[in-house]
């Protein structure tokens, strides 16, 4: 069942359609305007409500050309269709009205049979874009998560640190990033088989997701290797989130692993901060070499990036 907003300077044709509609079964809620300044208003506060919108063309105050107009212009308004109801002298002007964005046209007098008929179409066609839209989400979704943790791939944080890093450059913030890897995670694979080691890399997501501020974000970097990455935070800030992960992963206890041989991780830090001529990829690269440092150190570390690692 849809919703169909009706605008009409006269209440006497809102009232006829409406109650024409109302004898189908297609729409249940019924949404008016007197012009298109009125319209607009009703379908801003239905926030996504309206299925269908049935519009005459000529109407003092705002038109159904300009309601029209501007209706197509916002893409908070996408996948609504947009009948324009028209007097017989009109349909000349209906040309103008579907290169301008309308999708069909019902002529006054109406024939009550055609006029549900055509809002009936309408609504199929909403209800198709509806799922179309749902189902371009998902696939972004999909595209930019990772299935095993649930926390972002390496895909999308490659878009992130682009996106973070023109920001940060252009409004002269820091900008730091945390190379997270499992000490001995094969040990873990070996030991307690792949499937578990999966379940344990899960539960690795979701303790830096945990320890993160709101403005961090996690991402897979790929196999037992996480990312950070910390807009706002210099080096000095970023060091203490690392330590605070550093820490959580050793007081964490991993449901069925021994703890004893509960799991450290290693972690490689960088920051950019303002003036620096650093590129996002150097970023990656500085943090690296960072996590390297602190694998070679011992594990269970945190290093930071210095220019005598290069
Ligand atoms: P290090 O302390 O030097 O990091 O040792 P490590 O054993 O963690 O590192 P190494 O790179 O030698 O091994 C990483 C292991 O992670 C090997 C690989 O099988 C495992 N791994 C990578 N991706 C996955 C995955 O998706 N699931 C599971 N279960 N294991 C994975
Ligand atoms: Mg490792
Ligand atoms: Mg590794």
């Amino acid at each position: 069942m849809g919703t169909a907003l009706i605008i009409d300077d006269s209440s006497l044709i809102r009232e006829k359609l409406i109650s024409i509609l109302k004898t189908g079964r297609d729409f249940r809620c019924f949404l008016q305007a007197e012009d298109g300044i009125g319209g607009l208003k009703v379908l801003s506060d239905a926030s996504g409500k309206v299925d269908v919108i049935a519009c005459d063309l000529t109407m003092p105050g705002m038109n159904g050309y300009q309601f029209l107009k501007t209706v197509r212009s916002q893409s908070r308004f996408e996948g609504i269709p947009i009948v324009m109801v028209t007097s017989q002298s009109e349909e000349p002007e209906m040309v103008k009205a579907f290169e301008m964005g309308a999708n069909d046209f019902i002529v006054k007098p109406f024939s009550e049979a055609v006029l549900k008929a055509r809002m009936k179409n309408m609504l199929q066609m909403k209800r198709l874009q509806d799922q179309l839209r749902e189902q371009k989400e998902l696939m972004k979704e999909m595209a930019s998560t990772d299935p095993l943790t649930r926390i972002a791939n390496l895909r999308r944080f490659r878009e992130k640190l682009g996106e973070e890093h023109a920001r940060a450059k252009r409004y002269g913030y820091p900008l730091s990033l945390l190379m997270v890897d499992i000490d001995h995670f094969k040990r873990v694979n070996d030991t307690m088989g792949h499937p578990r080691g999966d379940r344990v890399l899960g539960e690795a997501a979701r303790i830096l997701s945990d320890t993160m501020r709101c403005h961090d974000f996690a991402a897979r970097y790929g196999g037992e290797e996480f990312v950070v990455l910390m807009p706002y935070a210099d080096g000095e800030g970023a060091v203490q989130l690392a330590e605070r992960c550093r820490k959580s992963f050793e007081e964490h206890r991993f449901e069925g692993l021994d703890g004893r041989d509960g799991l450290t991780v290693s972690i490689g830090l960088a920051s950019f901060l303002p003036g620096m001529d650093l590129s996002g990829q150097d970023l990656v690269d500085r943090a690296d070499k960072a996590l390297y440092a602190a694998k070679n150190g011992g594990r269970n570390k945190v290093e930071i990036y210095r220019d005598d690692m290069e």
